[in-house]
């Protein structure tokens, strides 16, 4: 029977390790997420993000911003928040709207305060020493496979996506745990012979049901980046018969989502660390 890996349970697991840091500090890790507009699933994931860091006992802050709010001002904002020595992290939640330089916004997030793990800083620390605030997806997607006891080292990863937020960083982080690591893309020739050769195989494409049972290596490890709402329902890029040939699944929901919030809230408490000292 292939393993269910569960994206809730490796989340506790998390959370209660934090809470135990949070009593050695001497301080509140502060947060501030900002959003702009009313986009409904900004809106949503903004919130979650916001109560949980208040659950864990965060100082946690949601910054609501009308959509009409100039590039200018929100720069004038992120200026203000690297300036307060009492916030630790700040997450501006993407996409932002059109007339906004998505890139200049990351750019201009101090990098010991990017806790998205965005900045080009922080990119550049995960391709060489690893010693940065890691973008939470990737991370999360580490965390529960070394949960879950998957070996890396030596294996086959394939990963569908090459995404800043998700497929390059997880490309760094699979590499710099020895595995040999593919990066295939909607320009990739024959897709299914790339994604056989898997033994780890992780989508993230944002189509339903991408991956077919036929484009997967028996006992592969699978892991589900995709979300995508079909009927009401949330469903991953993996088709769920693909599952039953694995050795290791995660699902959608309840797999890598909720290890993205979890390693949000990780990620604060790691940059008041190296920043308060
Ligand atoms: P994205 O920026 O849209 O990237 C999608 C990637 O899929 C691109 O690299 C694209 O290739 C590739 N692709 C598209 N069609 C393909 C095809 N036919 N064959 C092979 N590759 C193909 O997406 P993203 O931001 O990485 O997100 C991907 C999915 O993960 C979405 O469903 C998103 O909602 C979800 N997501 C979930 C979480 C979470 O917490 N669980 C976090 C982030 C994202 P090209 O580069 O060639 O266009």
């Amino acid at each position: 029977m292939p393993v269910r890996m569960n994206g809730h349970e490796v989340a506790k697991a998390l959370y209660a390790e934090l809470r135990e840091t949070l009593k050695e500090l001497p301080y509140t890790p502060a947060l501030r997420v900002v959003r702009l507009g009313d986009d409904p699933a900004s809106v949503a994931y903004t919130r979650l993000k916001d109560k949980r860091a208040r659950e864990l006992g965060l100082d946690s802050r949601l910054l609501a911003l009308p959509s009409e709010t100039s590039q200018e001002e929100l720069l004038a904002l992120i200026g203000e928040l690297n300036a307060d020595d009492a916030v630790d992290g700040i997450l501006v939640q993407l996409p932002l709207p059109g007339h906004v330089d998505a890139q200049a916004v990351i750019e201009a997030i101090a990098p010991a305060k990017d806790v998205d793990g965005f900045h080009p800083f922080s990119v550049g620390r995960l391709w060489t020493d690893g010693r940065a605030l890691l973008p939470c997806t990737p991370a999360g997607i580490l965390r529960m496979l070394d949960h879950y006891g998957v070996e890396l080292a030596g294996r086959e990863a394939v990963i569908v996506g090459r995404s800043n937020i998700v497929g390059k960083p997880l490309a760094a982080l699979l590499l710099a745990r020895h595995a040999t690591v593919t990066v295939a893309h909607s320009r990739t020739r024959d897709l299914p012979t790339v994604t056989r050769r898997a033994e780890v195989l992780v989508a993230a494409v944002g189509r339903p049901g991408f991956v077919t049972p036929e484009m997967v290596r028996p006992g592969a490890v699978l892991v589900d980046v995709g979300i995508s709402r079909v009927g009401g329902k949330l469903v991953g890029d993996i088709d769920p018969r693909a599952h039953e040939l694995s050795s290791a699944f995660t699902p959608v929901p309840g797999g890598v989502g909720p290890m993205t919030v979890a390693m949000l809230l990780a990620n604060t408490v790691q940059a008041a660390r190296w920043r308060r000292g």
